[in-house]
């Protein structure tokens, strides 16, 4: 099996799965996929992890658990929910001690490019991702066109998420806009969220 046969069927085990959780993308969130988790009977344990690790997998013996970093934003949190449910479906009999540890230390390792691929396809199917590029009209992508694509759509999904994609799609060279702070250019052209701007305002110490 080749490297694209291997992600392209993770693709379909994400889209298969995606229909027996009746998963919808612009309503699938944290919550959503706990559930996913529960039916599933993974346990999402709250320890701690070192900092190089964003989340792991463990199964023993019918056991089944992952931890994730806690402080990680909810989109990144909801990722790497979705890139643990890989290991959990594909994984088990490939590791060893019945533990991976994901991060970026390791994301180049074809199990974990695999884990990013189901993932991004459980969260965001790439013909639902590459209708709404249609859509948009855009011809010659700029920093701006893209806060304006992931402010259009409903998908939980990160900024790193929509670049990769459009990579991917071939519509945006690699890395091109690897220097571009998003959430700034978002903030000068929609204006700071509501919620940012009242934890600016408040005083420092209460
Ligand atoms: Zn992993």
């Amino acid at each position: 099996m080749t490297r694209d046969e291997y992600f392209e069927g993770l693709k379909a085990l994400a889209r298969e799965k995606r229909k027996y959780h009746a998963v919808r993308t612009d309503s699938f969130g944290l919550r959503e996929i706990r559930q996913i988790y529960k039916a599933e009977g993974i346990r999402i344990d709250p320890w701690p992890l070192p900092p190089k690790i964003k989340a792991m997998y463990m199964c023993a013996d019918g056991d089944y658990s992952v931890a994730v970093q806690r402080a990680l934003p909810d989109e990144p949190k909801l990722f790497a929910l979705a890139h643990e449910l890989k290991h959990h479906y594909v994984d088990q009999e490939h590791i060893a001690n019945g533990v991976v540890h994901c991060g970026d230390y390791n994301r180049n390792e074809v199990i974990e490019v695999g884990a990013e691929v189901f993932a991004a396809e459980f969260i965001f199917p790439e013909h639902e991702f590459a209708e709404l590029v249609k859509a948009s009209g855009v011809s010659t992508w700029r920093p701006e066109d893209v806060v304006r694509l992931k402010r259009g759509t409903p998908a939980k999904i990160s900024y790193m998420f929509v670049q990769k994609r459009l990579e991917r799609l071939g519509v945006v060279e690699r890395g091109a806009f690897g220097a571009v702070r998003f959430k700034k250019l978002e903030e000068q052209m929609f204006g700071v969220p509501f919620w940012k701007a009242r934890a600016r305002r408040r005083p420092l110490g209460i």
